[in-house]
């Protein structure tokens, strides 16, 4: 069987709650790539960061760069396992408090350094899909394939509240995520941007099995395309 000579990157990038990570997991899983989630290393460097105590106001880089040495990235069959102190915090990574304070760490430009750098050598182990806001951008701007996922604010702040609640929220939590939403993504708007190069998805009306499809679709032919050059 012909070995490529490139480990292929799918890049998938979008605002927040737009379905990313959970999208990217199952391209990964068609694909037979692995999913590796740029948004769980900086969640993992803030929990990190919250473990040390203080007032998030005060934080300097170099103390949040500190807390970031506890964080390993394990590959696994399918995914990059984030973890911190060796432990999988995957519940702690999605809590409030990880959330209020994430793009502020993620705003540090040593912390981008450090999450870039990790993110590139998940892509020396063999080949993924990655997500998060810069990934077609900065971190990979040779992927074979860019995405742009995006959806209305309401519909992200739906399927959000669903997967945090477990049930169809009232309309007061609805509209209190999507201020959150709005919130995140104006405290992320600098590195959130799409590339030229990437091909926009709204999902807002699609299903993930339709979203998801697509995506891999689109993937398979620029593969195909890439093999034959
Ligand atoms: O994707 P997720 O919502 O888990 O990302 C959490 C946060 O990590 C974002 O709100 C953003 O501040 C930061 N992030 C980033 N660049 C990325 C991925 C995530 O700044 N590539």
């Amino acid at each position: 069987m012909p070995v490529p000579d490139f480990l292929p990157v799918v890049a998938i990038d979008g605002p927040a709650a737009s379905g990313k990570s959970s999208t990217a997991r199952m391209v990964a899983v068609a694909l037979g790539f692995r999913q590796a989630d740029s948004g769980a290393l900086y969640r993992a460097v803030t929990a990190a960061r919250i473990r040390k105590g203080g007032d998030p106001g005060t934080w300097t880089e170099a103390s949040v760069l500190d807390a970031a040495s506890g964080v390993s990235v394990v590959a696994q069959e399918r995914v990059f396992g984030v973890r911190l102190a060796g432990e999988v915090i995957d519940e702690e990574l999605r809590g409030p408090a990880v959330t209020a304070s994430v793009s502020l760490i993620a705003r540090m430009r040593g912390v981008r350094l450090w999450a870039n750098a990790r993110m590139r050598e998940c892509a020396l182990v063999g080949p993924i899909v990655v997500d998060g806001r810069d990934m077609g951008t900065v971190v990979f701007p040779d992927a074979v394939l860019k995405v742009w996922l995006i959806a209305d604010t309401v519909e992200r702040a739906r399927r959000r509240s669903i997967e945090m609640l477990g049930r169809s929220p009232s309309d007061e939590e609805l509209a209190r995520e999507a201020t959150d939403l709005e919130r995140r993504d104006r405290g992320d708007s600098a590195q959130t941007q799409p590339a030229a190069d990437a091909v926009v998805v709204d999902t807002t009306r699609l299903t993930q099995a339709e979203q998801v499809a697509q995506i891999v679709a689109l993937a398979k032919t620029r593969l195909r395309g890439e093999r034959a050059e």
